[in-house]
């Protein structure tokens, strides 16, 4: 053999080599990735489940979740309304980046033209990426308009009302087909789980991604046959006990299927109760407010995280976390990389959920609209801004902020400002430091 031969054939082989080495890497890689399922129910309280104090309302199968993972009692939304909030748990970025949020019209309606913006990178594009089959089932509220489908935001397949079930006209789409109108609502529960499950089953042997945001209980309220008049808490307790059999569904479904070991499912929700809907809207418990404010009842949400083998069962998480952090926590256990050409707000929260009881979230900042109004540091909240969510009442400015200590008064209701000017300094260089990264932020897009 010529040297020049041997020349060729050493590179060949270590192409060869290289190509099985990083084949190998990937192959392993496929195999560790864990299945993500995001269950989200629209305008429940913190208050609604029995696990969560509830006194009559009847929730077996999130109970069960909760007892075999863990329960976070300190997790929020990134809003007190749909469109920001569903906005920013998909991107791990706050409303006020991306445009996804409004002063006037907080959320898009059935006229608006406008949506998520392309140049998002969502959960689902970041999970594609590395080759997750991925599924949007349910509310989408991102732009009802194709360009702004899910289908266009990384999801393989899509199926549910594209904004709130209250909106005229209420299209079922399936892709970007309208296969209804109006949508019947009676059995949208039942044939949002039938379909999360149907692709559970057909992804069982690839790492799969489902969003799975829920159309209730946000009004008005419908269950099926098999649910109404069956609680004791009413029409809006049938919904509840509809969602929670859901629940049940999909967990048993993952442990049918030997996927439970392998698979992370959130339960949360994307805003408060819905509070001036009277007896059809739910209870943040012993929260203040609800749906559309600032106070702890808007944002702060009923949350469990289940992966037998994984997290620890029985655990009661009181750690600060958000729904932005899914991003970040998701993206790390698919060894996808963060995006490093944008301001992400978002915490990768592995070390919580399997190891130290640490979170690295110390701060969260909450938004109406682009307006700041709250901060919280640590078990402290003080708020520049309030305004209640029930109907008439206009904003209050207060100068200097009220201080709350959640922990001692989850309620807010006994202002100590006066007495920790020291906590207050804090906080506005919080504010100081968090305003310098939104400068870079795009202009107010408002929701049109
Ligand atoms: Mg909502």
């Amino acid at each position: 053999m010529t040297k020049f031969n041997r020349c060729i054939l050493r590179g060949v082989l270590s192409i060869v080599c290289l190509w099985l080495t990083t084949a190998c890497c990937h192959a392993q890689a496929a195999e560790e990735r864990p299945n993500f399922v995001i269950i989200f129910a629209d305008d429940l309280g913190y208050g609604d489940l029995a696990c969560f104090g509830h006194p009559t309302i009847h929730t077996p199968h999130l109970d069960r979740m909760a007892r075999e993972g863990m329960k976070f009692t300190q997790f929020y939304s990134a809003a007190s309304v749909c469109t920001p909030s569903r906005a920013a748990l998909l991107t791990g970025r706050l409303p006020a980046r991306s445009g996804m949020c409004s002063n006037r019209r907080r959320v898009l309606f059935p006229d608006s033209l406008g949506g998520l913006p392309a140049d998002e990178i969502t959960l689902a594009e970041a999970l594609k990426s590395v080759g997750y089959a991925t599924a949007c089932v349910g509310k989408w509220h991102l732009g009802h308009l194709p360009k702004y489908l899910p289908t266009r935001h990384g999801f393989d397949r899509y199926f549910g009302i594209p904004y709130s079930n209250d909106m005229r006209p209420t299209p079922l789409l399936r892709g970007e087909d309208e296969v209804e109108e109006p949508a019947d609502q009676t059995t949208l529960t039942r044939r949002y789980t039938d379909e999360a499950v149907k692709f559970i089953r057909e992804n069982q042997e690839q790492p799969f991604f489902l969003y799975f945001p829920h159309s209730f209980p946000h009004v008005p309220l419908f269950a099926s046959d098999d649910f109404l008049g069956k609680s004791r808490r009413g029409l809006y307790g049938d919904v509840v006990e509809e969602l929670d059999a859901s629940v049940g569904r999909i967990l048993s479904t993952l442990r049918d299927l030997d996927l439970d070991e392998k698979t992370l499912v959130i339960f949360t929700s994307d805003n408060g109760p819905w509070l001036t809907q009277d007896l059809e809207g739910g209870t943040a418990g012993l929260l203040r407010d609800g749906k559309g404010s600032t106070w702890e009842g808007g944002m702060r949400e009923p949350t469990l995280a289940w992966w037998p083998s994984r997290i620890e069962a029985g655990r009661v998480e009181r750690a600060l976390a958000s729904t932005m952090d899914l991003f970040a926590t998701f993206s790390s256990l698919a060894n996808v990389p963060l995006p490093n050409d944008r301001s992400l707000d978002s915490y990768d929260l592995s070390p919580l959920l399997f190891e130290s009881g640490e979170s690295a979230r110390e701060t969260l900042f909450y938004y109406r609209g682009y307006q700041l109004m709250a901060v919280r540091r640590g078990p402290w909240k003080a708020h520049f801004i309030t305004q209640t969510a029930y109907r008439g009442k206009a904003p209050v400015e207060h100068n200097p902020p009220l201080l709350f200590h959640l922990e001692h008064d989850p309620r807010e209701k006994f202002n100590v400002a006066e007495k920790h000017p020291e906590i207050l300094a804090l906080i506005q260089n919080d504010v100081r430091a968090h305003r310098a990264t939104l400068d870079a932020a795009p202009s107010q897009l408002e929701l049109r």
